[in-house]
């Protein structure tokens, strides 16, 4: 399979290399040349099928072509050591749980599967280390230095905005050391993005070390992130309940939402979309204008989704051919303050005696405004709430338990890299390594 950048149809890459460059030189998202649809049977059968089992169909038509059969399916099998369960909420509501990997959170699934992509693809070449650069408002930066952690080859950067991310965040990935390195940065995370941005189109910096990203801009990180949302339709067909099914997802950089429209193209039967956002509201308002203005991001109590630019934008658009009303038919868009979160927090753990961290409650409140008679919603909870434990527990009234894993990493040790948010400074760091 070729992979073309979103700037320029015209030329393309192969999966190799555009794992291993992240970003186009152009600048550019990396989109496969085909979707394949998979065949109706597959769809039938799927409610009989493991999650293995249909992550390997889903991996295959996206990378078949490009790795050996039975190393796909130890990448895939390696990456998904862990459930990604649908839990009954309210009677039309369900959860999509993505946290039950490693550092808690929906970014476990891509972070895993890229790292041993990558580790498959460099294993034959093998000459110099290759650097990957990823920048996190909280969330990305636990799961790719931990999915990466230890893979021979490879040295993780983790970019921060200095106080914007929570304890038990930043513990994930300035506690581990071996090749992970955490630089905290004096700036919010779209400064940090932009610094990533500049490493990879900077010629002297890119002469002096081999760079790659992990940020979702990456396809071997969003591409597999469709596996849950096939899962999630075949254990909804277990319920009886896939019919007129609604996917909510909330969403910062877009692209969790964007491999589900992939899946979606790929033939799996989601009636229709909504993205949730907190306060920063640039995809919701391009949904109501048609106008897409980026805004420097503003600070909320779901900080992973604090983005004022989502990368991913350009590949709905280019999913889309542009087009303003195709998007406005699949996808509509939710945008709620911290206030009307915290008050779903508490509402959602009142009625239902279930418990939403700040991200998967703008999901649920989505739903529970939006979905119509006869529909079923499932939203994503992208994180596990015992992430955001002071938000959280403030906001329900109640105590919320910390799991064995996520107590491991606060033991921990911080060593992290502070640097200004000009380049220069970054620039200078990584030239000296
Ligand atoms: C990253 C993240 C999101 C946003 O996902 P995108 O793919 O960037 O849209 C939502 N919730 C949590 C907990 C996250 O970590």
């Amino acid at each position: 399979m070729r992979y073309y950048s979103t700037n320029n149809r015209a030329s393309s890459v192969s999966l190799h290399e555009a794992v291993v460059k992240g970003l186009a030189s152009d600048r550019g998202l990396f989109m496969p040349e085909k979707i394949k649809t998979l065949p109706k049977e597959f769809f039938d059968n799927i409610d009989k099928m493991s999650f293995h089992e249909i992550a390997c169909t889903v991996a295959d038509a996206f990378f078949g072509e490009d790795v050996e059969e039975e190393a796909l399916k130890d990448i895939v099998c390696d990456t998904l050591s862990f459930d990604c369960p649908v839990m009954k909420v309210t009677d039309s509501i369900y959860s999509l749980e993505l946290f039950h990997g490693p550092t808690l959170a929906f970014k476990d699934v891509g972070a895993r599967f890229m790292a041993r992509l990558l580790g498959y693809f460099i294993e034959s070449e093998r000459k110099e280390t290759v650097n990957v650069l990823v920048a996190t408002s909280g969330d990305t930066g636990s799961a790719v230095a931990n999915g990466f952690l230890g893979v021979e080859g490879i040295h993780v950067y983790v970019l921060y905005p200095k106080g914007k991310v929570s304890r038990i965040q930043e513990s994930q990935f300035t506690t581990l050391g071996q090749n992970i390195t955490a630089v905290e940065i004096d700036g919010v995370f779209d400064d940090c993005q932009a610094l990533v941005k500049n490493a990879f189109m900077d010629e002297e910096l890119n002469r002096h070390m081999k760079l790659t990203s992990a940020n979702s801009i990456n396809v071997a990180r969003f591409l597999p992130q469709a596996f849950y949302y096939f899962n999630a339709y075949a254990r909804m067909k277990e319920r009886n309940a896939a019919d007129n099914m609604v996917v909510c997802v909330p969403s910062g950089n877009f692209g969790n939402i964007t491999a589900a429209l992939f899946g979606q193209e790929m033939g799996l039967p989601i009636k229709r979309f909504i993205a949730a956002n907190n306060a920063n509201d640039i995809f919701y308002k391009y949904l109501q204008t048609g106008n897409y203005e980026p805004k420097p991001s503003v600070q909320t109590i779901a900080n992973a989704m604090d983005v004022g630019d989502p990368s991913n934008f350009a590949r709905i658009m280019d999913l889309y051919s542009n087009d303003y009303d195709t998007i406005k038919g699949r996808i509509n868009g939710a945008s709620f303050s911290d206030d009307e979160i915290k008050e779903t927090m508490k509402q959602c753990f009142d009625d239902n005696k279930y418990i939403l961290d700040p991200h998967g409650a703008c999901g649920y409140l989505a739903l529970k405004n939006e979905l119509k008679a006869g529909e079923t919603g499932v939203f994503c909870e992208t994180a596990h709430p015992a992430k955001f434990k002071e938000t959280v527990e403030e906001a329900i009234n109640s105590h919320v338990e910390i799991p064995e894993r996520l107590a491991e990493f606060m033991k921990g040790t911080k060593q992290s890299v502070g640097l200004y948010k000009e380049f220069k400074s970054f620039k200078a760091f990584l030239m000296s390594r």
